[in-house]
């Protein structure tokens, strides 16, 4: 068969009926109005690939790489077409036929799966950031992602990893919370672990306070979305067959994740392309602020009396956390809870903000465009903080506003329970 994977989804495919609901708020056929940016003109051209009307040409490629992963058109679709599986299948067809990019092929074979080779890696870039940031003006026009000469907003990749600020297992102290979760694992992602150990330092300790016990396996590996989003399968399946291995082997009752993306493949994708041992895993996987929820932290918070440290704070949806697992209520009903803490609403809160992990790397200057639309709704709220569930998000908004000349502080979930509890004198969560 010329084109196994496409065949594979070729009743997708065959479900689309051309009614176009997917356009409405896909980023990337709305910024450029080009019918072959938004889903329904990508599922049209697959469709004449699989009739050998068309061939996997260059300039379809492009196209195909210009999605954000967002989900939008999965969820608009009226007829469920599973719009990311097509795509993400086509990704694999290309990368079969030898079409991928060859640096992101070895990056996802041999430093994904390996996390002392990867925090190497981030060590190098480090270096070019650090670079890159101390470059005179002068230099600017002469340096990549710096359009308009205004650099951009990089992570700290020297920052100590969280893998070695954290334990592999710490027991609680705090009195155990009735429920049937006692012990947790956290999956951190690759993120988390190299450039936001803050936020895996905040998520340890909010589950410590709830008496629950936590395990942080230090073998666990990419989550392997950008394997995965890449389309290079083989990659994809080594770490999914290594990430069950390892959390399988626990005595769990919940894999906690704080990165939108990381939960939302945990959960959902791995189905793809695991063994039977799958449902064990990914039935155990949850979002940080869902289980916070569900185990009635906000009502804990809520009765905490308040300090004089005020703060007014918006929150982005990650596409992941919304669209991927339906968490959207969780974080707002934390942000509300907390004392001394005004949630305002942006405008569309849930609009991709153009991060994506590579997308934003491979394709920067749309991504600025969809950062900025994101950026002026930010302006909007005239926010202290804003709050979000991911670190690619994290990252692509505190540029996006940097650009729009705002120096509003962009932190997570956990950052913020740290910010409005401490600063306002709650030490004890329980007490
Ligand atoms: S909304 Fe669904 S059925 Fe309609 S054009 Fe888009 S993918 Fe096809
Ligand atoms: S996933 Fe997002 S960017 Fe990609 S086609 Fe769908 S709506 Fe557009």
């Amino acid at each position: 068969m010329k084109y196994e994977y496409l065949e594979s989804v070729r009743t997708e495919i065959e479900k689309c009926v051309r009614c176009a609901a997917c356009q409405s708020g896909c980023p990337t056929y709305e910024d450029s109005f080009s019918e072959t940016l938004s889903a329904r003109g990508k599922i049209h051209l697959l469709n004449a690939v699989l009739d050998g009307r068309l061939n996997f040409s260059s300039r379809l490629q492009d196209d195909l790489s210009m999605c954000l992963s967002c989900l939008n058109c999965k969820t608009a679709c009226p007829t469920q077409v599973d719009t990311q599986k097509i795509f993400s299948f086509s990704l694999k067809q290309i990368n079969k036929s030898g079409g991928g990019s060859v640096l992101e092929s070895l990056v996802f074979k041999y430093v994904l799966p390996y996390p002392k080779r990867l925090s190497f890696f981030a060590k190098l870039v480090g270096i070019f950031c650090f670079c890159y940031k101390v470059a005179p003006k002068w230099l600017i026009g002469f340096l990549p992602y710096s359009p308009g000469g205004v650099k951009r907003v990089l992570p700290n990749f020297w920052s100590k990893n969280l893998r070695n600020i954290l334990s592999e297992t710490t027991p609680s102290l705090a009195n155990p919370i009735k429920s049937s979760i006692s012990k947790v694992a956290y999956f951190s992602g690759c993120m988390t672990d190299l450039a936001f150990s803050t936020t895996g330092e905040s998520v340890v300790k909010h589950l410590l306070d709830m008496g629950v016990e936590v395990v942080f396996p230090k073998n666990q590996v990419c989550c392997g979305a950008p394997a995965y989003f890449g389309g290079d399968d083989e990659a994809f399946r080594n770490l999914v067959d290594h990430n069950i291995s390892v959390f399988n082997e626990l005595d769990v009752d919940a894999i906690v994740c704080s990165c939108a993306t990381c939960a939302s493949i945990l959960k959902h994708y791995y189905s793809e392309v695991a063994g039977a041992d799958f449902t064990r895993f990914t039935s155990k996987v949850v979002d940080f602020q869902q289980l916070l929820v569900t185990l009635g932290m906000n009502s804990v918070y809520k009765m905490k009396k308040a300090g004089g440290y005020n703060i007014r704070v918006t929150y982005h949806d990650p596409c992941h956390l919304k669209r991927g697992l339906g968490v959207f209520e969780q974080p707002r009903t934390l942000i509300k809870s907390l004392p001394n803490v005004e949630f305002i609403e942006m405008e569309k809160a849930d609009r991709c903000c153009g991060g994506s992990g590579i997308f934003s790397i491979n394709h920067y200057p749309e991504a600025i465009d969809y950062g900025r639309i994101k950026a002026e709704s930010i302006a909007k709220t005239e926010a202290d903080y804003v709050v979000t569930s991911c670190p690619s998000c994290q990252l692509h908004i505190a540029d996006a506003l940097n650009r729009f000349g705002l120096s509003t502080p962009v932190i997570s979930g956990p950052e913020l329970l740290d910010l409005a509890l401490q600063r306002n004198g709650v030490l004890d969560v329980r007490k």
